[in-house]
């Protein structure tokens, strides 16, 4: 049995290798739970090959039926880990040295912030893949240990109307052109070296705290920002070979309509903002799609810190989140068909930041069997 799940693990890394080979942006859809006021559940199929069927409420069966195709979506019952599981791969190829992006997208209240942090109320139970990622990392950077050394540093940022705020300090940055593949898009974000798994903890909750929070009609807890937590990884290995990659975890601010927010004044500003960088973000993605020679990553703050990690040669994943909910409706359609667009962008193959990373998983792939050769004899 033992050798058994050596071999499953060992799949593990043909596994990752065969993602590279695919499209590099992929696309899971989660539907959110229906809280006990919410009755009129218009999701009426949900496939296990990605596909989902959504009912418009005011309209016949026959007409009414709208189909969407993802490379996964996740029901309301799909607990953090699964989610997690069906993630691992592409976050654990930051350590082979790719960049890897992964964002949640969709309106106010669909489960963005419990899909990236956790539970909204700050309970340790049912954390995110932004706590799960870095627990992972901590994991393989330990079992990799004597092939590599590994240091891990994380920067956490908001974007709020076009300003970065550097959320672990509390001050005004400013996003710099990153050259290179390697270059530091934010490079006066404080860095904090991490070294476990309460680190992380003990800055997460430091920057949620510093969060920008403001009210709308919708959700007066709503986040009006954007929130990125990036994971620099800077790995040695015995043959001195370099790995340095980064991990971009963003909780986008919520992608609803300005109509239906109702809101004047400072609150039209941010709505308008929060589109503009939202639609920027989906420019982007297009032209890389059709292979323009002008990406337009300036336009927006969101696009020029994610630009090392958005490119033809890093990893792509977006969360769709949409509620259940028939008012819901107009807004899961628009959710759901930006994000049709962009899993249907093929953006080439992804490239690790150094040469070796497939000789670094054989030499892993090495030592973990010859560790278990000793265990079994
Ligand atoms: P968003 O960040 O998109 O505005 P939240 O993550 O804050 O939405 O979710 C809204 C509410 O629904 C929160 O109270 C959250 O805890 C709850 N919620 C969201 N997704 C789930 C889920 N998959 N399981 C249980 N509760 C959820
Ligand atoms: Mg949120």
């Amino acid at each position: 049995a033992l050798g058994y799940h050596k071999v499953v693990k060992e799949n593990r890394n043909l596994y990752n290798m065969v993602q590279d080979l695919r499209g590099n942006i992929r696309v899971y859809c989660r539907i959110r739970p229906p809280f006990s006021t919410e009755t009129k559940n218009v999701i009426d199929f949900i496939g296990k090959d990605g596909s989902l069927v959504i009912l418009d409420p005011l309209k016949s069966q026959k007409v009414g039926r709208k189909v969407f195709q993802f490379n996964h979506v996740f029901g309301p019952t799909a607990t953090q880990d699964e989610v997690f599981r069906d993630t691992q791969p592409l976050i654990r190829s930051v350590m082979d040295g790719y960049n890897v992006c992964i964002f949640a997208y969709g309106q106010t209240g669909s489960g963005k912030t419990h899909t990236m942090y956790g539970p909204s109320g700050g309970s340790t139970k049912d954390l995110g893949i932004n706590y799960l990622a870095l627990n992972d990392l901590f994991q393989l950077s330990n079992r990799r240990k004597d092939i590599t050394e590994y240091d891990i540093h994380v920067q956490m940022v908001e974007i709020y109307n076009e300003q970065v705020r550097d959320l672990l300090a509390d001050d005004k940055l400013e996003i710099r052109s990153c050259t290179g593949e390697n270059g530091l898009s934010l490079p006066d974000a404080t860095m904090h070296s991490v070294k476990s798994t309460a680190d992380v903890l003990n800055l997460m909750k430091l920057g949620e705290v510093n969060r920008v929070v403001s009210s709308t009609a919708i959700n007066n807890q709503s986040s009006r920002s954007h929130s990125v937590l990036t994971v620099h990884v800077h790995g040695k290995d015995v043959s001195r070979s370099i790995v340095r990659s980064c991990l971009h975890l963003v909780d986008l601010a919520g992608s609803e309509r300005v109509d239906k927010s109702e809101v004047t004044g400072d609150g039209l500003k941010e709505a308008q903002y929060i589109n503009k960088s939202l639609s920027c973000l989906g420019d982007v993605i297009t032209a890389l799609a059709q292979k323009n020679s002008h990406i337009p990553y300036r336009n927006s703050k969101l696009t020029l810190l994610l630009q090392n990690s958005l490119g033809g040669h890093a990893k792509t994943l977006m969360f769709a989140h949409v509620s259940p909910e028939g008012d819901s409706f107009g807004e899961t359609i628009s959710t759901l068909k930006f994000a049709q667009r962009v899993s249907t962008v093929e953006l080439g193959a992804a490239r690790a930041n150094k040469e070796s990373s497939e000789v670094m998983q054989l030499k892993e792939q090495l030592e973990s069997l010859k560790k278990a050769l000793t265990n079994n004899g």
